[in-house]
C-alpha cells in the first residue's frame, strides 16, 4: 500500500481500472480503545474516520446510492456517474449511536446487512469470544487433534500470535459446527459468556425497525446464523440460512429484504454455489468481501459483487484515496476484473 501511494501509481491507474463505482464494506464505528490486543481492530473505525471517509467521497464527487439504485443501474446501463454504496455488516448497535448521524448529515444512503440471530440473541460472535478467553487468561489450554495443548498468552504479542493461530485453526475446520464446538468449549472454561456480545454489541429488533424507518437506510438479510457458507455441507442448509433471515426480516419490518451479504464473505467463505442459490432465490444483489471495484459485467454476476473493506488498521486518510482508485484492489485481483469462480 505504501509503494502504491507514494509512486502516484494510483493516479495513473485510476481511469483505466477505476470501474464505474465501488461498494465499501463496513463494521463498527466507534472511538479508538487503548487495549494493545485487539486482534479484531481490523473491523473497526473512529467516527472522525468514518466522517473523513465521507468527506473524501464528496470530494471525489462520486454519487452515494442505495443498493436498489445500483441494481437499476446495473438493469439500465447507466453508468455516466460513478458511484459508492456504504454497506455496514452485523448490525452494531455502535452503527446508531456513532455512524448514523454522520450519513444522516451528509444524507448517504446506506445498507446494514442483518444475521437474525443477532436481535434473536442467539447469535455466537465466535471471534469476539476467543479474543476475550485470550485478552483475560494469560495461559490457555484446548484440545486440539484430540491433544491437551497449553499456549502461553500473557503478553500482547503472545496473545496476538495465540489468536492468530487459533483463528487459523479453527478457519480450516470442515465444518461451522465444528469450530462452534471447539469455541464453546474455550468459553466453557474459561467463564466467557459467548451469548453476551450479541446482547451488548448488536442492535435490537426495536432498534432495526427505527433505523429501518430511515429513508437512507437499506435491510439486508446476512443469513440466521452468520456461517460461513462453503462450509455448510448440503445445498439445503445454504438455501435455508438465506431464505430463512430473509422471511424473518421481512416478519419484523414489513418489507421483504432483496439484498444479501454472505458471512466473512471471502473466497473461503462463498462460492459459485452459493452466488447459484441467492439467484435462485431472487435477491437482487449478494455482496462477498472479495476486494475488488464494480465494472459494467458485474451485471452478470449480481449475486458475486466484489466489495472494499475499509480496514481499521489502515485509517489514514492517504489510504483512502488508494483505496478507492481500485488500483490496488486491482492488484490483488491480478487485474481479472470479475472474481467469482
Ligand atoms: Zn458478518
Amino acid at each position: 500500500m505504501e509503494t502504491l501511494y507514494f509512486s502516484g501509481m494510483h493516479q495513473l491507474m485510476r481511469p483505466l481500472l477505476g470501474g464505474i463505482g465501488i461498494i465499501l464494506t463496513l463494521h463498527h464505528v466507534r472511538p479508538a480503545r487503548p487495549d494493545a490486543f485487539q486482534p479484531n481492530r481490523l473491523l473497526e473505525i473512529t467516527p472522525e474516520f468514518l466522517e473523513e471517509l465521507l468527506c473524501q467521497i464528496k470530494r471525489m464527487q462520486l454519487d452515494v446510492i442505495s443498493l436498489d439504485e445500483m441494481h437499476r443501474r446495473f438493469i439500465t446501463g447507466e453508468f455516466n456517474r460513478r458511484f459508492v454504496c456504504l454497506t455496514f455488516d452485523d448490525g452494531y448497535k455502535d452503527l446508531t449511536r456513532w455512524a448514523c448521524p454522520l450519513l444522516r448529515k451528509y444524507e448517504m444512503p446506506f445498507a446494514v446487512y442483518i444475521a437474525t440471530s443477532f436481535p434473536d440473541r442467539l447469535g455466537e460472535l465466535w471471534w469476539l469470544a476467543l479474543e476475550a478467553v485470550i485478552a483475560r487468561n494469560s495461559r490457555i489450554g484446548a484440545l486440539i487433534d484430540d491433544k491437551e495443548q497449553f499456549f502461553a498468552c500473557g503478553t500482547a504479542s503472545e496473545k496476538r500470535e495465540v489468536y492468530d493461530a487459533f483463528y487459523d485453526y479453527l478457519r480450516r475446520m470442515k465444518t461451522e459446527d465444528e469450530l462452534r464446538v471447539v469455541v464453546r468449549d474455550l468459553c466453557a472454561r474459561y467463564h466467557v459468556d459467548i451469548a453476551s456480545f450479541c446482547q451488548e454489541l448488536c442492535m435490537d429488533w426495536q432498534e432495526i425497525v427505527e433505523l429501518a424507518a430511515d429513508p437512507l437506510a437499506t435491510i439486508g438479510a446476512h443469513t440466521v446464523n452468520h456461517k460461513i457458507l462453503k462450509k455448510v455441507p448440503d445445498d439445503a442448509g445454504v438455501r435455508a440460512e438465506m431464505a430463512m433471515s430473509r422471511a424473518v426480516l421481512e416478519a419484523a419490518l414489513g418489507k421483504r429484504p432483496d439484498h444479501l451479504a454472505y458471512p466473512v464473505g471471502d473466497v473461503t467463505s462463498a462460492g459459485p454455489r452459493e452466488f447459484r442459490i441467492a439467484a435462485e432465490l431472487g435477491f437482487k444483489t449478494a455482496v462477498t468481501t472479495r476486494p475488488g471495484v464494480l465494472f459494467k459485467v458485474h451485471r452478470d454476476h449480481l449475486t458475486a459483487l466484489p466489495r472494499i473493506s475499509v480496514n481499521g488498521e489502515f485509517q489514514q486518510q492517504r489510504y483512502l484515496k488508494v483505496l478507492m482508485s481500485g488500483a490496488a484492489t486491482a492488484m490483488w485481483n491480478g487485474f481479472r476484473r470479475v472474481n467469482a469462480a
